[in-house]
């Protein structure tokens, strides 16, 4: 099986290009071009003809689009850009994906939804994003749908990945250095490692080439739900336990309103994963499992 991957460096696309290697032949591209076995591939999504060209080239019975724009917070003034990475670039994915008979895997967001309430979101419920970044990727799963190619849609929230920075890094960073920290305690969500997305990925792909009943869109989180406060404690404490040297003596809630950002963010980023536990047999695990394994490696223990 060949398999045309998308964001070869980003938190998912860098595990994706792990866990995929055991399906088939994986042609990675990013978006600087990329000397492959096809010759040199572009896989920049603001490109959409030479986008269009590479698929071709490939000719994948996959393509994993783990490319995105994810600045949430300059998608407000970056319109253009996010929508034609986010939803154009999508669309001629599936287009592509549907005129080869190929498998599209991508990724969402649980910011399609409004952030109201405290029910964790399920597939079928209404959507209505609360900022622009939200409503680019919501597109993107449009058109995907709309196309009439296989695919599987993951809606996912709050990811991290033992490489490069996260929110994790980042708190204990500041933890070195500061005294008390105000961190936003009103937003609540599951923190997501790009490993365990990379990991399902494969293995419900696995499934869905075989049974295309079981594509479509799923939400997938790991167990439980915290608030970024709570995350940040657990990181601290788990930091301060294995003999860190931490400067800081208290950690404050504050909420959302308190930290104005251009970008407003969602309250409620519950997901509801029973879809996609059910349909692919699958266990989650809790939050801290992931996180756990992740700090360890940032610690080096
Ligand atoms: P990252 O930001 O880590 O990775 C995105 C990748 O897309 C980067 O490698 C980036 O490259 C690449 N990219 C950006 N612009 C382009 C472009 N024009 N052409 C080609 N590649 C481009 O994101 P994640 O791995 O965290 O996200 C994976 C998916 O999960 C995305 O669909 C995202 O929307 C979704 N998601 C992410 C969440 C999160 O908290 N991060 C939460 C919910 C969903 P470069 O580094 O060069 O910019």
């Amino acid at each position: 099986m060949k398999i045309l991957l998308l964001g070869k460096d980003g938190q998912v696309g860098w595990e994706l290009q792990r866990a995929l290697a055991v399906t088939g032949e994986v042609v990675a591209l990013s978006r600087d071009p990329v000397a492959t076995a096809y010759g040199t591939l572009s896989g920049d999504l603001t490109n959409l003809e030479a986008l269009r060209e590479a698929i071709r080239t490939v000719s994948p019975q996959v393509i994993v689009n783990a490319a995105a724009y994810t600045s949430v917070d300059k998608a407000e003034s970056e319109r253009e850009l996010a929508f034609k990475i986010n939803a154009s670039a999508c669309k001629i994915m599936a287009e592509e994906a549907h005129r080869l008979d190929a498998m599209l895997v991508h990724y969402s967001t649980d910011y399609v939804f409004s952030g109201k309430g405290e029910r964790a979101w399920a597939e079928v419920d209404e959507v209505a994003p609360v900022n622009y970044y939200g409503e680019t990727k919501l597109q993107g799963e449009r058109w995907i749908t709309a196309s009439g190619c296989k695919h599987l849609i993951f809606r996912t929230s709050w990811v991290y990945a033992a490489r490069g920075n996260n929110f994790a890094k980042t708190m204990l960073r500041l933890a070195r250095q500061r005294q008390t920290l105000s961190v936003i305690a009103d937003q609540i969500g599951v923190p997501t490692g790009a490993e365990l997305l990379a990991d399902v990925t494969v293995h419900a792909l696995q499934k869905a080439l075989q049974d295309t009943q079981l594509c479509g869109i799923y939400h997938l989180a790991p167990a439980g739900e915290t608030s970024w406060h709570e995350y940040a404690r657990y990181v601290i404490e788990f930091a301060r336990i294995n003999g860190e040297r931490l400067e800081v003596k208290a950690i404050t809630p504050i909420v959302t309103t308190e930290y104005p950002t251009p970008a407003s963010r969602p309250l409620n980023s519950r997901l509801n994963t029973k879809k996609v536990r059910d349909a692919f047999s699958l266990h989650l695990p809790d939050w801290q499992s992931g996180v756990t394994r992740m700090l360890m490696e940032a610690l080096n223990k």
